[in-house]
């Protein structure tokens, strides 16, 4: 039996399909420039987001920390959720590797940075402080999906105050795809968008960072310092265009089984549904039952990390069936001793 592993979306494996294409994928020096699926990865995703350029990185970390130190320089600030990935996971890295300040503010329940509350942290010009050059949002952010007229609002801030715009969308397909519109719909409000291929959409590795020809470029530059230029990675790119070929619709699959999974486990007394928002579920487990839960789920071979948020996050993905839910659903209900 294989394992349900519910832990994040990163877990998906590449599909015999997908691994077809990686032996199939011309390859060159990509460094140079030259790894033509290389090229054509960047190309599509450019295209797709509506941006001159982009560039394909080894992780979504990299491809953020590669914007940030693009949009700004040393003594510079990033204005970013107080609960951002490209804040709180990811090492500190704009302030390590970049010395870039990071401004956090702290975010409403769907994940937005109310505007209000971002000016005031604006910081005057003055010798006094670090310059504020840039506003960083997340979409999807814990599954939610920032609403539109959001990202006009902060397109519209951000131009008025002469910041920068960037996106950590690392899910932004699963944005796309739960409210029904083209990516671009999305990105077109931002400067610069990172985008993971090695979630939802079931690429082994990667990310794209994309923005103008001139962002992208300095990226580049800041890739290779942080050693991240890779020579043969058109194997890794073709795995990319697969998912984005074939692995972009079926993102609606992933969050129906997440509602699926959040309606049966409703039903499950002794444990709290908070919520499910595209390919996530929330779950609040008395505390001190965590650990023998885990144990519990474990014998029916399924995965899920305790002890990293307050509650739990189940999370589907490509390697998540039907099949899988209802075992899931069985073990939690099992557990508690109701039946769904
Ligand atoms: C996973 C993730 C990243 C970073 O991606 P890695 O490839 O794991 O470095 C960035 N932002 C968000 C919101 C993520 O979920």
């Amino acid at each position: 039996m294989d394992w349900v592993d519910l832990r994040s979306d990163t877990v998906t494996r590449p599909t015999p399909a997908m691994r077809a294409s990686m032996l199939d994928a011309p390859v060159g020096d990509d460094v140079y420039g030259e790894d033509p699926t290389v090229n054509a990865l960047q190309q599509r995703v450019a295209a797709d987001l509506g941006f001159e350029a982009a560039l394909f990185v080894p992780s979504g970390t990299q491809s953020n920390l590669l914007a940030l130190m693009s949009h700004c320089e040393r003594g510079d600030e990033y204005l970013v959720g107080m609960d951002a990935h490209t804040y709180k996971f990811e090492g500190g890295g704009a302030a390590v590797l970049g010395s870039i300040q990071p401004q956090p503010i702290v975010q409403d329940a769907d994940g937005s940075l109310p505007l209000d509350r971002v000016a005031p942290a604006i910081k005057p010009v003055d010798p006094h402080f670090a310059r504020t050059r840039l506003l960083a949002l997340e979409n999807t952010w814990h599954g939610r999906v920032l609403p539109a007229d959001y990202l006009r609002a902060a397109h519209d801030f951000a131009r008025e105050r002469g910041l920068a715009l960037h996106l950590d969308g690392a899910r932004l397909y699963n944005a796309a795809v739960a409210s029904g519109v083209a990516a671009r719909e999305i990105t077109r409000h931002f400067d610069s968008v990172s985008v993971c291929l090695s979630k939802g959409l079931g690429a082994p590795v990667g990310s794209v960072l994309a923005g103008s020809a001139e962002l992208v470029d300095k990226a580049r530059r800041w890739r290779k310092v942080a050693g991240g230029g890779w020579r043969q990675a058109g194997m890794l790119a073709a795995a990319g265009l697969h998912a984005l070929d074939h692995h972009v619709a079926r993102l609606a699959d992933d969050h129906a089984r997440a509602a699926a999974l959040a309606a049966r486990l409703a039903q499950v007394s002794g444990l709290r549904v908070l919520g499910q928002h595209t390919n996530m579920v929330f779950v609040e487990v008395p505390a001190e039952r965590l650990r023998e839960l885990d144990v519990h789920l474990q014998r029916s071979r399924i995965r899920i990390s305790i002890g990293y948020l307050p509650t739990l996050r189940l999370v589907t993905h490509l390697d998540v069936d039907d099949a899988g839910v209802e075992r899931t659903a069985q073990a939690f209900a099992g557990f508690f001793g109701s039946v769904v």
